[in-house]
């Protein structure tokens, strides 16, 4: 075999140690938030039947015509995907155990998605997204608050550089009239139209106003407006989110153009979005889709959420500075000689009954190796165990950034270690 076969898919990425712990304080930062707004968890599978995704995000869109991960199981012919996104899968879960029969829910969700698109900073084929859904909730109310929510986690994460774009989508009657103008406005200037454009005329007109081709810009902006065929109810629906969003004092910029990429949302969608990362500038994206449950087979249920991107949130808050996280070791264990290591056993053994977090050396070598080893685990103590200690159950503590050594008995540490740690 050639090494080049034992390199990781290109888009997928190893997250070694030191990252992991920027992960890690990522997600624990994250629980917390969710938890602070009552959602709960739900775990689904990482693969689901291809036709859960093409019924749900539609059959016409980037993710479903290019970027799918499918194939065949080749015990039983079914046709299969990795799952793209969260939401179809949520959504499938819940109409499967009939979590709505009696209560709306608050959801959440984390985990790896999968796309085929080439890879680039802050665009990976395995990347991995927080998503966040509430079944079951008609009113304006919960597409307030879950932008308050992003609001505040952006806070809590020290991001200043992020701005929130917002539009509704309007109700499906509103829909199909503009779908009707869009597709003859743009008959009209069929010259002026790419060829994804020509393709998508017919099927997804919709998407076209999506289109980042230059030439194209001019034409799109003077297409005919959703906003001006959107009915009573969604427009107030529309004005008590933004009224709300107003009142907390949440700025944002309405978009006309935001259409969002998969085809089940509608009402409210939102964006946000920072300057910062290029062309990968969206860290987080939802909206309401209220057709969706029936849609793939289930009871109607009105449903909001959004999901964001959690390596380009963690590119963001490293760019803005913020450093990776050290791992947090209270104590290292150095032991030299048969007695010793017994006795460092004990002690590591007994340290971590008191919730500490411990190192104990393994594999020998000098004292003075195994200080350095100490040194660079960033623990805040070495407990050292020579012969001499040993031999009458005592410990030294070293504090690793200076100060005196300590000599204490095995027995009686608990104390003096709390205290010593304290003290960093
Ligand atoms: P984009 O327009 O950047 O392709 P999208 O509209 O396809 O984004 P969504 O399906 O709304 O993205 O996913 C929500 C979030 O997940 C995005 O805002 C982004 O932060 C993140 N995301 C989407 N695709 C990728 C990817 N390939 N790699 C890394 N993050 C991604
Ligand atoms: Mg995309």
């Amino acid at each position: 075999m050639s090494n080049e076969t034992l390199q990781a898919i290109r888009g997928m990425n190893d997250i070694l140690p030191d990252e992991a712990e920027l992960w890690l304080w990522f997600e624990e930062v994250v629980r917390d938030w969710l938890a602070s707004y009552g959602y709960r968890n739900i775990r689904m599978p990482l693969v689901e039947p291809t036709g859960l995704f093409k019924r749900a995000i539609g059959e016409v869109t980037d993710i479903v015509e290019k970027e799918m991960y499918s194939f065949e199981d080749s015990l039983n012919g079914d046709q299969l995907t990795l799952r793209p996104e969260g939401t179809a899968s949520c959504v499938r879960a819940v109409l499967q155990h009939n979590l709505l029969y009696n209560a709306p829910q608050r959801l959440y969700y984390s985990g790896p998605m999968f796309r085929h698109e080439r890879p680039q900073k802050g665009r990976y084929r395995q990347f991995h997204q927080v998503g966040v859904e509430a079944l079951g909730f008609t009113g304006p109310d919960i597409d307030a608050e879950q932008i308050l929510m992003c609001a505040r986690l952006w806070k809590k994460l020290g991001l200043s550089d992020v701005t929130l774009q917002l539009n509704t989508l309007g109700d499906a009657e509103a829909r199909l009239r503009h779908r009707a103008k869009l597709i003859a406005y743009f008959e009209q200037n069929l010259a002026l139209l790419d060829a994804e454009a020509v393709r998508r005329l017919h099927s997804n007109p919709l998407r076209i106003l999506d289109s980042k081709n230059p030439a194209m810009q001019a034409m799109i902006e003077a297409a005919p407006k959703l906003m001006a065929e959107l009915d009573e109810a969604a427009l107030t629906h529309f004005a008590a989110v933004q009224a709300i969003l107003t009142q907390h004092g949440v700025a944002f910029e309405i978009n006309p153009r935001l259409v969002r990429g998969l085809d089940y949302y509608n009402r409210t969608v939102f964006e946000w979005v920072t300057t910062r990362l290029g062309a990968q500038g969206t860290i987080c994206a939802g909206g309401r889709y209220d057709g969706l449950l029936e849609q793939i087979g289930g009871k109607a249920a009105p449903a909001m959420g959004f999901a964001m991107g959690i390596e380009r949130l963690l590119v963001l808050l490293q760019e803005a500075g913020m450093p990776l996280p050290k791992p947090k070791i209270d104590v290292y264990v150095v032991h030299q000689g048969e007695l010793a290591a017994n006795l460092a056993f004990v002690l590591a053994e007994q340290l971590r009954d008191l919730g500490l977090r411990v190192i104990l050396h393994c594999g020998g070598g000098s004292f003075k190796s195994q200080m350095k080893k100490a040194d660079a685990s960033g623990a805040k103590l070495a407990a050292v165990i020579g012969d001499d200690e040993a031999a009458v159950n005592e410990v030294s503590l070293k504090p690793m950034q200076g100060g005196a050594q300590i000599r204490v008995s095995v027995q009686n540490i608990g104390a003096t270690i709390n205290k010593l740690i304290k003290q960093e």
